[in-house]
């Protein structure tokens, strides 16, 4: 999976006009950050991320491809768990996936009439996501886009929070222990929104 620097190399920018650009760029973070197009449940890394529901025992999209392919031992894990409130994260062994762990959070439903409330939600999934990884000795995470899917939240403001809490996170003390956070997209939708986003929180330099 390439690097956001792999990516500058191959990459015509889109977006990156100064104004838009809201941090300093900072190469070193450019190796610790990816892109990735595909199936989050085929990487075989320390833990991907789940876009759960409350009562952690499954549902559709991502989190029904990501039960289907951690087996029954997760589903019955998941049981004792007692569900997760929205925002909060919980993590299991992968099981039957390729990834060691499985950090399920709950992104909240959207709704335009909340939108402060559901921002904060959301960037609490992707927070308490990375403290967990970090408290669980994770290395390398990967992310679907939490929330964008049957909680319909808008895409490009979902991408905003997901890549700047990224950011706050990886510069953070305890972000230093994290080497790679893969944001991972399904549509090619979803890729184009990333791409467009990406140098606004990590400019190339
Ligand atoms: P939510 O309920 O949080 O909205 P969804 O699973 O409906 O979650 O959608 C979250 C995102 O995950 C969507 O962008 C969807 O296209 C994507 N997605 C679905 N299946 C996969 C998969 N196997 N790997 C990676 N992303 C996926």
């Amino acid at each position: 999976i390439k690097t956001l620097a792999e990516f500058y190399r191959t990459l015509v920018l889109k977006a990156a006009t100064p104004e838009k650009v809201r941090h300093q760029p900072d190469p070193a973070l450019l190796d610790r950050v990816s892109l990735f197009q595909g199936d989050i449940t085929r990487l075989e890394i320390d833990a991907i991320v789940n876009a759960a529901n409350r009562s952690l025992l499954g549902g559709g999209g991502v989190d029904g491809a990501i039960h289907a392919s951690a087996g029954p031992e997760n589903f019955w894990k998941s049981r004792t768990l007692n569900g997760c409130l929205t925002g909060e994260s919980k993590i299991t062994r992968g099981y039957n996936l390729p990834a060691s762990h499985i950090i399920h959070t709950v992104g909240p439903i959207y709704s335009s009439r909340d939108k402060a409330e559901k921002a904060e939600l959301l960037e609490s999934s992707y927070r308490t996501s990375l403290e967990l990884a970090v408290e669980n000795g994770i290395r390398h995470i990967a992310f679907p886009s939490i929330s964008t899917g049957v909680y319909s939240y808008p895409v490009a403001d979902a991408t905003r929070i997901a890549l700047n809490t990224a950011r706050t996170f990886l510069e953070s003390e305890n972000g230093n222990k994290l080497e790679r956070v893969i944001f991972v997209v399904w549509s090619n939708k979803d890729k184009g929104v990333y791409e467009e986003l990406i140098p606004e929180f990590f400019p190339p330099g």
